[in-house]
């Protein structure tokens, strides 16, 4: 067996063939997770190449290992692109592109910017925040920012949906918090950036954007734009702007204006540089920094531009369609690429939407709505438009897939009204139902052949 020199299918077909499968999957599926995307052929050629094999710790100009050269100028490009694709200058922001995804790129600013066990504001995970902005139960602190560092969740207003920015004030004055972070990762209006920066004011304390989910869109100038107000802004690369699985750190440099004492200079640049590495990180992931750059540099031209125009046209054309067949969104629609579905007034819980759903080809995820009593029974799903869009969908495309979860959820209604109390009675009753089984059989196939109407980027076969 040549171990070097095979493709993956000769020297691997077992693995080859699960791959197989799962591209079958997403060719045959309609992808609703708002978080996902199908990145370009570029990006997936990118992270296959040879710069994988390289080792270069530190940062380009002062690496720990020989043979750098080329690296650092994949580095750099990188860098620079990041600026230019959100229109910052290098002598106000700096970049870090190392960060290895969404994750540890929030945890490097909370160790750069925030001591152990120093205090830190995020949206609540229920109400729409991201694990990482903190999360604690009362019988466990489940995220490492709660772990290692003290966080207080602000909330939504459970009657309308909508960030309570009155009680984040309230509660910002008592915790005083070092960071309030300003993003969502459920959550399907605009954010009132200049809201976040007065509140960050009044407390002496940083103020940090996570748009990981709508990188893309602040990238097309679609929604308010962070770095207005913003000292430091993460992001993922691999949702709505559509690159490689990894993460990135903007930070403000020079002298920061907007503070009651005077000027105070920034001095974030060594802080985070730091704490991505040494502090967290080994070796940068050189093939991922080449898929960012070649994903930023798509991020600036036209189409994507028109890409993302599309993404938040077919969310809106997808909450109108539910809601005239009487659904409830949350917040009562969208401005992004995110539906916020309330099944409750359906009588319908969130997993038993997804599990539906799923057997039928559509892939979203349950989720907690306003006013949930536990977050083990969420009362609804999420749903988001970029991947469908990567595909190529319109609005015409999206009435139809509206139609779709319709008759999902019609279904899910029926065997919810025939099954015992628990899930597991509905999942039973679904799975042994001969009446069901064959709705869901004659809905997934009309899905499937619909779905593989639209091209996946990448490559062919896998
Ligand atoms: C997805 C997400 C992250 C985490 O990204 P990973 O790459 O999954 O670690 C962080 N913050 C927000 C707001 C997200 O939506």
């Amino acid at each position: 067996m040549d171990l070097l020199n095979q493709n993956l299918d000769e020297t691997d077909p077992e693995l080859f063939n699960i791959i197989k499968n799962e591209k079958s999957r997403q060719m045959t599926g309609l992808e609703m997770i708002a978080s996902e995307n199908f990145t370009s052929r570029s990006v997936l050629q990118a992270l296959s190449t040879c710069l994988h094999n390289k080792y270069s710790e530190g940062y380009p100009g002062q690496r720990y290992y020989g043979g750098n050269e080329h690296i650092d100028e994949v580095e750099r490009l990188c860098q620079k692109r990041a600026l230019d694709t959100y229109g910052l200058t290098s002598d106000k922001w700096g970049v870090n592109v190392q960060p290895y995804s969404g994750s540890p790129a929030n945890f490097a600013v909370y160790t750069a910017l925030v001591e152990p066990h120093g205090r830190i504001m995020g949206l609540d995970l229920p109400d729409g925040g991201h694990l990482t902005h903190g999360y604690f139960t009362e019988k466990k602190k489940i995220s490492a920012t709660s772990i290692f560092f003290e966080s207080m969740p602000y909330k939504i207003d459970p009657k309308t949906g909508l960030i309570d920015y009155d009680q984040l004030q309230k509660t910002a004055k008592l915790f005083k918090p070092k960071v309030i972070i300003a993003g969502i990762s459920c959550y399907p209006r605009n954010l009132d950036y200049k809201r976040f920066r007065e509140i960050a004011d009044e407390n002496g304390a940083y103020l940090m954007a996570d748009m990981a989910h709508v990188s893309g869109l602040v990238a097309a100038r679609l929604v308010p734009d962070p770095f207005e107000y913003c000292d430091v802004v993460t992001t993922t690369t691999h949702k709505t702007l559509r690159g490689p699985r990894a993460g990135v750190i903007f930070y403000r440099k020079g002298i920061r204006s907007v503070t009651k004492s005077g000027e105070i200079a920034y001095d974030l640049e060594d802080k985070i540089n730091q704490a991505v590495f040494p502090g967290l990180q080994g070796g940068p992931h050189n093939n991922a920094i080449a898929g960012i750059a070649t994903a930023l540099k798509q991020a600036q031209s036209p189409a994507f531009k028109k890409y993302q125009e599309q993404v938040i046209l077919n969310a809106k054309t997808l909450a109108k369609a539910l809601q005239e067949r009487q659904y409830t969104c949350v917040t009562g629609g969208t401005d992004n690429h995110i539906v916020w579905l309330d099944l409750r007034p359906l009588g319908l819980n969130g997993s038993r939407a997804e599990k539906v759903l799923e057997d039928i080809c559509i892939a979203c995820n349950k989720n907690t709505v306003p006013g949930d009593k536990s977050a083990l029974n969420p009362g609804g799903i999420r749903l988001g438009t970029p991947a469908l869009t990567t595909r190529g969908l319109k609005e015409k495309d999206i009435e139809k897939v509206a139609e779709f979860i319709h008759r999902g959820l019609q279904l899910a209604l029926d065997v919810k009204s025939r099954s015992g109390p628990m899930l597991k009675d509905f999942k039973a009753k679904l799975a042994e139902d001969p009446e069901f089984q064959n709705r869901i059989t004659e809905l997934r196939t009309e899905i499937q052949n619909f779905a593989s109407l639209f091209p996946l980027p990448g490559f062919d076969d896998y």
